[in-house]
């Protein structure tokens, strides 16, 4: 559409989702997918890959020092995860409006709608993940789709 072509200057912004592994093994996949793009976001990258120990780690280095720490590192590399760079106006709040609040337990009555209401199960297998800032997202990224170039990270998680 003319909007599209129009759309060079358009301040667009990208932000990484993850399906986590509870949400690939319960097949989730398809029914997140069309809520993405529903809500007018562009799969611009994706992957399905898995973490290993070190991955997961580096990916949740801010909670190392939390005492639920080795759970979430066990549930993180417990099989394989979909990453993907979301892009649209607004990403990175959009996405995490989107998807609800960490516990899904209490998304199921506080905000129903949300995927993470739809697909979790508790505050720790909730489902899916999202980039919280302009400084995490990037980060993120980069983490799953630096390439080569990123080095370590290769050793960090598996494509599929
Ligand atoms: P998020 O940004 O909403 O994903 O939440 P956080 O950054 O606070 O936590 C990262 C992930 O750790 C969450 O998505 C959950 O999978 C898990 N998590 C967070 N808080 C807890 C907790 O208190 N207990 C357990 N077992 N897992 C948690
Ligand atoms: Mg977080």
């Amino acid at each position: 559409t003319s909007r599209h072509l129009s759309n060079a200057s358009v301040e667009e912004e990208k932000t990484l989702a993850m399906i986590k592994p509870d949400g690939l093994f319960s097949n989730h996949t398809d029914a997140i997918k069309k809520v993405i793009l529903d809500s007018g976001f562009h799969i611009f990258e994706e992957m399905i890959t898995q973490l290993n120990k070190d991955g997961a780690s580096s990916f949740y280095a801010e909670h190392s020092s939390k005492s639920f720490f080795s759970s979430l590192i066990k549930y993180m590399t417990s099989g394989p995860v979909l990453v993907m760079v979301l892009e649209k106006e607004n990403a990175i709040a959009d996405w995490r409006n989107l998807i609800g609040p960490t516990d899904a337990r209490k998304a199921k009555s506080t905000h129903p709608h949300s995927i993470r209401a739809m697909c979790g199960q508790d505050l720790e297998k909730n489902c899916v993940h999202g980039s919280d800032s302009l400084q995490s997202a990037p980060r993120e990224i980069s983490f799953f789709f630096g390439g080569t170039l990123s080095g370590t990270e290769a050793t960090m998680h598996d494509e599929l």
